[in-house]
């Protein structure tokens, strides 16, 4: 196992080899001064994590509870915007949240560290140690104690094991991956750009393999920052000639979870944009020059992302005995309880949720962890009165897609189709929403009117 901290360097694998004895041996951190309080950890700020920080921190954060939030960064992005700061066309470090003051405008507290393991028996938590770039211990290992656990530490992709996956391709799990793949892409074009020679196989080429809305979305997104990164003093060679991008997916359509219309509506434009399509051929390797598709065929690419597919942490694979599902979800039930333990709880990404009746679990995206955060908190309030905690009611309120500038395309509940500008704000109205939870209305506003303001003096897109 690696535990990978931004600033900070891998933990050896030492340290983590035989993390249960290390761990048992280290006493409990405090988790306030006031030991009557109910302690509820959340491990993971994302989505739905620190949405259900904020509500409980701003409900019961300065009385009753005493609410920890645990997450490996310093700062939150809204996952969904990813690709976005993948392509350059978002700077993260306007929209992030910063978890330190967030925390104490909020009335939680929040601990940075990545989480490796529990002790259902004692009820903590295990938080592994950070190095710093030069190897020092920053942080020691920590224990939590806690009385409600809530694990929400979303997911990361599945590359199934595909030779070279994860070595060559980039996924977008993190602003990292995201900022890392955005370099790349700005480092392609200015070398293509700088070059005496003819371009060679592959150059200014992207492959993303999974055509999910992730990477239906990037691929727009890349085909118009590369163009507008290009118009910026670019002008030795033909970047709208020469940039390609391909999507490849191993499903006989793109979107496979969304309505039929969406995917006929966004292949027509992307085609029209010249993105390629290669539907029902898997990728059997990736390497350092491209992909190889089947058995035979090679695909040469300067830059391949890999979004298809996505699997919870392996570590929750042996969370002390917790059921999981084949992609290491806990498995919870409709009160987002974890199966054979009634003081763990999960949400959003890492979580199965089957309700009563269904044939599937919840889908893995942004508003079912806004749902299960919402409810989460009426679950907490039952257990701390002592009451029967209620079951979640899930509202599917449909699905959008927006391809950069070129179009937007949602599907509502009772099937309304949308597009264009409707669907568009729609689409920019859940990211809104997000931060409205998380920030409250009034600086939700000011941020925007911001950004507005923003966008005249800076370059559309990142260029550094
Ligand atoms: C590029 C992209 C685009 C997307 N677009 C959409 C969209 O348009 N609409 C939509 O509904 N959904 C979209 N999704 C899916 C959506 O982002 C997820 O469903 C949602 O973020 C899940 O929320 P979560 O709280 O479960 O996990 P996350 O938001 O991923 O948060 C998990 C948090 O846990 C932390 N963490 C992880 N492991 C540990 C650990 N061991 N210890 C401590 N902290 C840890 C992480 O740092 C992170 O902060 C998109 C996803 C991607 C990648």
């Amino acid at each position: 196992m690696q535990i990978i901290t931004p600033g900070m360097r891998l933990v050896p694998e030492a340290v983590l080899a035989n993390n249960a004895a290390i761990f048992r041996a280290i006493p409990e951190t405090p988790s306030h001064p006031d030991s009557s309080r109910h302690r509820v950890v959340i491990v993971g700020g994302g989505a739905g994590g620190l949405e259900l920080a904020t509500r409980l921190g701003r409900k019961f954060g300065k009385r009753r509870l005493s609410i920890t939030l645990v997450d490996r960064n310093r700062t939150h992005v809204w996952k969904p915007l990813l690709h976005e700061v993948a392509s350059g066309t978002l700077n993260p470090s306007n929209d992030a949240v910063e978890y330190i003051a967030h925390a104490s405008r909020h009335h939680y507290r929040y601990r940075i560290g990545e989480v490796v393991g529990i002790d259902r028996a004692k009820r903590q938590v295990f938080v592994a140690p950070s190095f710093d770039d030069d190897g020092r211990q920053v942080i020691p290992p920590r224990v939590l104690g806690y009385d409600t656990l809530v694990m929400a530490v979303g997911s990361i992709s599945n590359d199934f094991g595909t030779p070279g996956a994860a070595r060559h391709a980039i996924a977008l799990d993190t602003a990292g991956q995201a900022a890392r793949f955005n370099r790349r892409m700005i480092d392609a074009c200015l070398r293509a750009n700088a070059q005496y020679e003819q371009l060679s196989p592959g150059q200014l080429h992207c492959v993303i393999v999974g055509a999910g809305a992730t990477g239906v979305e990037l691929a727009a997104e890349l085909h118009k920052s590369m163009r507008e990164i290009a118009s910026h003093n670019l002008d030795n060679i033909d970047f709208g000639r020469l940039i390609r991008i391909t999507i490849v997916e191993a499903g006989p359509r793109i979107l496979p979870a969304l309505p039929e219309h969406l995917a006929r509506d966004s292949a027509r434009l992307l085609i029209d944009l010249g993105v390629q399509i290669r539907c029902g051929i898997k990728v059997t390797e990736v390497t350092e020059d491209g992909i190889r598709l089947g058995e035979k065929l090679f695909v040469p690419a300067e830059l391949v992302v890999w979004s298809a597919g996505i699997k919870a942490p392996d570590f929750l694979k042996k969370l002390d005995g917790l059921e999981t599902d084949r992609i290491n979800r806990l498995v919870v039930d409709e009160t987002l309880r974890a199966r054979g333990d009634e003081h763990v709880f999960a949400i959003g990404d890492c979580a199965n949720c089957m309700l009563p009746g269904e044939e599937n679990a919840l889908p893995p995206r942004a508003q079912t962890a806004h749902q299960q955060a919402d409810h989460l908190v009426k679950v907490i309030v039952a257990r701390l009165a002592g009451r029967a905690a209620p079951a979640l009611r899930y509202r599917d309120f449909g699905s959008l897609v927006s391809l950069a500038d070129y179009g937007s395309f949602g599907s509502l509940i009772g099937g309304l189709k949308i597009e264009g500008l409707l669907a568009r704000l729609m689409y920019r109205s859940l990211h809104k929403m997000h931060l409205k939870a998380v920030q409250g209305t009034f600086k939700t506003a000011l941020d925007t009117v911001a950004g507005i303001l923003a966008q005249r003096t800076k370059p559309r897109v990142k260029l550094h």
